[in-house]
């Protein structure tokens, strides 16, 4: 059997014998076999190992098969199949274990005709979930990131921000953001084309992706050639280094942008706002960066201003 298809059983039966029986059983079939005699050690080995399918007892004394299903059902938000063994075949235990989150039912003693193509059909389900999770991982990032910078775009800034927001404030840390934007953008576009403004935007997203070094400070793409940078842990003194050198960087490297009355290179304009100054929200923070990035515009671009009541110039 190729590891692919090979899943972890969880046997949780009382009786030793049987158990020995059953898990033997699945071994058989190349799977791996772990076992359970009850409730406690059911649930040791479900948070030490990534169990793909459960072969459940239903009578165990203390709690039977179909409580703990239920709490199993409770406890874990992965779908996990269980089937039923048991030596009972009433009707009513199987509309029972169905209700109680069971996936199937299955008489003991089990034929292993019958178990081999249970265990078989819940591999194919195993299987496509794992592919599915996958996918879905996939999906969520891109959900989260610009498809042309590759940054997160504004829905996974808004909830970075809001995880800072509330992070900085628990442990009593400040929080800075950067407001920046690419100067002369429009004459840019108008001077190289769409296309090259596309590439101009993705040089830029990269090299304030590459200057920004700690695990904790992020980049988003706010719209249009706007860029947002959140540093949480940094108080506005060390936010304007940081702007500073973000900006002397992107100069660096001298992207050409022989329209812009600024420089023959694309610039930026940065704007800053921190915790530290009075905020009563997230918003404001942002709004307050905003301000800060009007007032660099204002001044001439190419430059960095900090959110100030009376906002003042660094650079
Ligand atoms: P300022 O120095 O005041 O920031 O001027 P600006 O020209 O950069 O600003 P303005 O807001 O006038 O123009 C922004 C330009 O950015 C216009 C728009 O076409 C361009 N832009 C926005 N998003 C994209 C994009 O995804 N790709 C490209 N190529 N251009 C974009
Ligand atoms: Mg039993
Ligand atoms: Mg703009
Ligand atoms: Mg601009």
């Amino acid at each position: 059997m190729g590891i692919e298809n090979q899943i972890t059983v969880l046997v949780i039966e009382d009786s030793e014998s049987m158990r020995k029986v059953i898990c033997g059983f699945v071994e058989g079939e190349g799977h791996i076999a772990l076992e359970a005699d009850g409730h406690i050690e059911a649930f040791e080995q479900l948070e030490a190992n990534t169990v793909q399918l459960i072969l459940m007892d239903i009578e165990m004394p203390v709690v039977n098969g179909i409580e703990l299903t239920k709490q199993i059902r409770k406890r874990y938000e992965r779908w996990i199949p269980i089937i039923f063994l048991s030596g009972n075949d009433r009707d009513k235990f199987l509309t029972q274990g169905i209700e109680a989150g069971g996936d199937d039912y299955l008489t003991k003693p089990v034929k292993p005709t019958i178990l081999h193509a249970k265990i078989n059909a819940m591999v194919r389900i195993a299987t496509m979930q794992r592919e599915l999770n996958l996918l879905n991982q996939k999906l969520e990032k891109l959900t989260l990131q610009d498809p042309l910078t590759k940054v997160m775009n504004r829905r996974a800034l808004d909830k970075k921000l809001k995880e800072d927001w509330y992070t900085c404030q628990r442990i009593n840390q400040p929080l800075s953001v950067l407001m920046i934007d690419i100067d002369h953008f429009k004459s840019y576009n108008d001077h190289y084309g769409h296309a090259q403004g596309d590439n101009c935007l993705k040089k830029v997203a990269l090299s304030l992706k590459q200057n920004i070094n700690r695990e904790t400070d992020s980049i988003a793409r706010y719209g249009g050639e706007e860029f947002t940078v959140l540093l949480p842990f940094t108080c506005l003194e060390h936010a304007e280094i940081k702007a500073k050198q973000l900006a002397r960087l992107l100069e660096e490297r001298s992207i050409e942008h022989i329209k812009s009355p600024t420089a023959k290179v694309v610039t930026i304009s940065i704007g800053i706002a921190c915790t530290s100054q009075e905020i009563t929200s997230y918003k404001e923070l942002i709004n307050n960066a905003d301000s800060a990035l009007y007032q660099s515009k204002v001044n001439g671009r190419n430059q960095t201003c900090i959110y100030e009541q009376s906002i003042r110039k660094i650079s």
